[in-house]
């Protein structure tokens, strides 16, 4: 696991003045190796539209090129900084072009207000008797108000405007203790609501993702009338971004706080095993699985899990609406029927939250003696509570 910890640091004047042309020395590194690939990308252009060498493949300029070249060509000001530092600004150029092909922004050339960092990636570092050691900088001042934990990764110099920060990330190898099965949950994936758990409450997915695909449907047809290549155009483009980002976001945290909720009262929550794509043919739960992040859910809530011990397992789907959690015959539904009512032992209850005892009830019944003995005293809470409670998230 990684983790941040950020301390000021207090140089003293002379140190401030090497802090800061280090800074220089690195964005002005950062400029020219962006430059030589800017350059060498528009030349590539220029070869295909006029086809100069159709027998060729374009060539790039990589890091490695561009590090082998800088070890040969240092200038006095960049034998002033260690030379890790400065490799790290290659990489910095090569991680903005690889952001690009992901769909980020075009790299930009920095300003001396917006290139405000460098990074000892290895070496080159470190802290003793209250000061920062750097390479080629000195020992400056600096107060731990909080412990350092895990092994020092990275160390990163920012400057924010008249102040100066240390950046540690760190590694962390935390021993991670099984939790004791106390609570336990079956979960259910509907149609009207993201999730229906085995004691009846459920958690809808939110009115504000719907809003905002909303917006979205609006604002991509409002892209769609725009003259192509016009100056319009772009602008709507941006805008359609900025709605997906958010979309993202909303999902992400929603999937976030949802999968908090869930291990902070389950130690062991069981998903069914769902082919997403076979669920997708259904119009109506594709949107909900979109909606919700479903596949993110589960995701989120099975790494959380391991960092605190606990157990998320995913059982078979097969006819767990059907059967009745009460008896167990089979009482076969339309997809349509909200409810389930059995005929054979007199059940009735809402369809998903039939279908999340099921599930429950399947993990329980997979597991070995051992695991079954364990879990006495715990029963399915409230089977028969008739219609479901909501579940709140956040
Ligand atoms: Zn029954």
């Amino acid at each position: 696991m990684k983790k941040a910890f950020q301390f000021r640091i207090y140089p003293n004047k002379n140190q401030e003045v090497i802090l800061s042309r280090t800074l220089s020395t690195c964005r002005h590194l950062y400029n020219d190796s962006l430059s030589e690939r800017k350059k060498q990308a528009e030349l590539n252009k220029l070869k295909k539209e006029f086809d100069v060498f159709p027998w060729g493949k374009p060539e790039w300029v990589n890091k490695y090129d561009q590090m082998l070249d800088l070890t040969a060509t240092k200038t006095s000001y960049q034998k002033e900084v260690f030379s890790q530092v400065l490799q790290d600004v290659i990489k910095r150029v090569d991680k903005s072009f690889k952001n690009f092909f992901n769909g980020f922004g075009y790299p930009r050339f920095q300003g001396r207000n917006r290139y405000n960092s460098f990074t000892y990636p290895q070496m080159g570092f470190s802290i003793e008797d209250g000061k920062l050691n750097l390479s080629k900088i000195g020992n400056i001042k600096i107060i731990l108000h909080r412990e350092i934990e895990g092994k020092i990764k990275t160390c990163t110099i920012k400057k924010d405007i008249d102040q100066w920060y240390v950046s540690l990330s760190c590694e962390i190898e935390t021993p991670i203790i099984p939790a004791e099965i106390k609570t336990e949950t079956g979960i259910d994936v509907g149609l009207s609501s993201l999730i229906t758990m085995s004691n009846g409450e459920q958690i809808e997915s939110p009115e504000f993702l719907r809003e905002s695909e909303d917006k979205l449907t609006h604002e991509q047809k409002r892209l769609s009338r725009k003259k192509k290549g016009s100056g319009k155009r772009n602008k709507q483009k941006i805008i359609v971004a900025i709605v997906h980002r958010k979309i993202r976001n909303q999902r992400k945290d929603f999937a976030h706080k949802t999968s908090r909720k869930l291990l902070d009262t389950y130690d062991r929550i069981v998903f069914e095993d769902l082919q997403i794509k076979n669920m997708m043919q259904n119009h109506h739960l594709a949107k909900s699985i979109s909606d919700a992040g479903w596949n993110q859910l589960m995701i989120l809530t099975k790494s959380k899990a391991e960092c605190a011990g606990k157990v998320v397992e995913l059982v078979n789907a097969r006819n767990t609406s059907q059967n009745c959690s009460g008896c167990g015959n089979s009482v076969p539904k339309k997809l349509s029927e909200r409810v389930h009512s059995c005929p054979f032992c007199g059940l009735e209850m809402d369809r998903d939250h039939n279908a999340a005892i099921n599930i429950l009830k399947r993990a329980i019944s997979t597991v070995g003696t051992t695991g079954i003995n364990d879990r006495q005293g715990l029963s399915i809470e409230s089977r028969c509570s008739g219609t479901p409670k909501p579940f709140r998230v956040g």
